[in-house]
């Protein structure tokens, strides 16, 4: 790297990612052969189109590279179709409604302040201008999916989608029980698993297949690719849904990320894949345990996934407070809202976290149990700058043994 610059840059984001506790639930590590597919020549080439069908010469090699992430990424979700070119996760769901509906109409997607994600009908977004979106959350007393009311909210609304998948639920959704429930009311079913894809791949997370129709997942969350998405389909939707990635939304796919993802898909077929989720799951279940004995209210009384959901409303801390003294201590975290949130979606009451990224850096059982204290420290100590500092030199000291990079 001649830039000097740049390369400080990168060399000061690798320190911080080597020297961090890394929390935030959608971020991951990918390895270095992800990252050398991703700087690799592939970056050079256009190629428009789909493999044997290129509006571009040269592509021998792209047409190799995309069929083996194709062919991968259907043997690891036991899907019928799979298109690996969407740039990422919110263009592959636009490209989802432009396959399968005209403007105006109606969809059922979770709200945001609920847990779900803005391309699913928030109304700043796209989604939510073009699209009629009839939003659903969670039930009041337990913070659950109540399906039994889903499905009434389903049968009354007669929605021509049925969208299911979150990123900020802890719990496992039942995709099949989605499934079950559009084909029902005679709606398309989809899933975006973006955020369980790798729980998903390792087993221990129910599938959206073979029930549902069309499911789209980034790359980069737990399944620990590069940053992009993909989409994946009942052989049915395949036509519309390659019509509507190229030339509907998209141009030239980027091959550098698509060779990217076949080396993610490859490794996530590996059986060391599967003891990789398992331990996702069963760190996140130990650091929740943890923080609920150390007196923190999560959202739903605890996870099944890789994700946490705290509630500080009995701390009379903001979200952004946390986020702020965690930093401090070199821990990072997001803050987000939690259901039926009384404060504002920019300063909300939780704060959201997960495991994939320090159980990519090989901690386990025992690292949540500290990890667990160190943040409760941070949060009791948010307005004293020496314990916050002390902190973070025992985060320093837990991260080194645990360098990734
Ligand atoms: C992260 C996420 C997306 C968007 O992915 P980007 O790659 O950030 O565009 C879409 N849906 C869900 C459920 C997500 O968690």
């Amino acid at each position: 790297m001649r830039d000097a610059e740049v390369a400080k840059c990168i060399a000061a984001e690798k320190r911080r990612q080597n020297e961090v506790l890394e929390l935030i639930p959608s971020e991951n590590l990918a390895s270095l052969d992800v990252l050398e597919a991703l700087g690799s020549v592939f970056n050079n080439k256009y190629s428009e189109g789909y493999p044997g069908r290129r509006y571009y010469g040269g592509n021998e090699f792209t047409d190799a590279v995309e069929t083996l992430a194709v062919e991968r990424a259907k043997l690891l979700f036991g899907a019928e179709h799979a298109n690996v070119q969407p740039y990422s996760g919110s263009p592959a769901n636009l490209e989802v409604y432009f396959a399968l509906l005209e403007f105006g109409d109606k969809v059922m997607g979770m709200s945001l302040a609920e847990g779900g994600h803005l391309t699913h009908g928030h109304k700043v977004n796209f989604s939510g201008r073009a699209y009629n979106f009839v939003q659903y959350g969670v039930r009041r007393e337990d913070e659950l999916l109540d399906y039994d009311e889903i499905r009434r909210v389903a049968e009354r609304e007669k929605p021509k989608l049925l969208l299911s998948g979150a990123t900020a639920y802890p719990r496992e959704i039942d995709f099949k029980e989605f499934a079950e429930i559009a084909k029902d009311c005679g709606a398309t079913s989809m899933v975006d698993m973006a955020h369980v894809a790798g729980l998903v791949a390792g087993g221990v997370h129910v599938s959206p297949f073979p029930e549902t129709d069309v499911v789209t997942t980034t790359t980069h969350k737990t399944l620990r690719g590069p940053r992009g998405a993909m989409i994946l389909c009942k052989r049915a939707f395949a036509e519309r849904i390659d019509k509507a990635v190229f030339p509907g939304l998209q141009g030239g796919p980027h091959e550098h990320a698509i060779a990217a993802k076949a080396v993610c898909f490859g490794e996530a077929l590996k059986p060391e894949f599967k003891d990789y989720a398992r331990q996702v799951v069963k760190n996140a279940k130990v650091l929740a345990e943890e923080l609920q004995n150390r007196g923190l209210r999560l959202v739903s009384g605890g996870t099944d996934t890789h994700l946490i959901l705290v509630d500080l409303t009995d701390k009379k801390m903001p979200g952004k407070t946390a986020e702020t003294a965690l930093d401090k201590a070199g821990i990072t975290v997001n803050k987000n809202m939690i259901p039926f949130d009384v404060r504002k979606p920019w300063d909300p009451s939780g704060i959201r976290l997960g495991t994939p990224v320090l159980t990519t850096r090989g901690m386990k059982e025992q690292e949540m149990r500290v990890v667990g204290e160190l943040i409760c420290r941070a949060i009791d100590s948010h307005e004293d700058g020496a314990e916050l500092a002390k902190i973070k030199g025992d985060v320093t000291e837990l991260c080194q043994q645990f360098a990734f990079y």
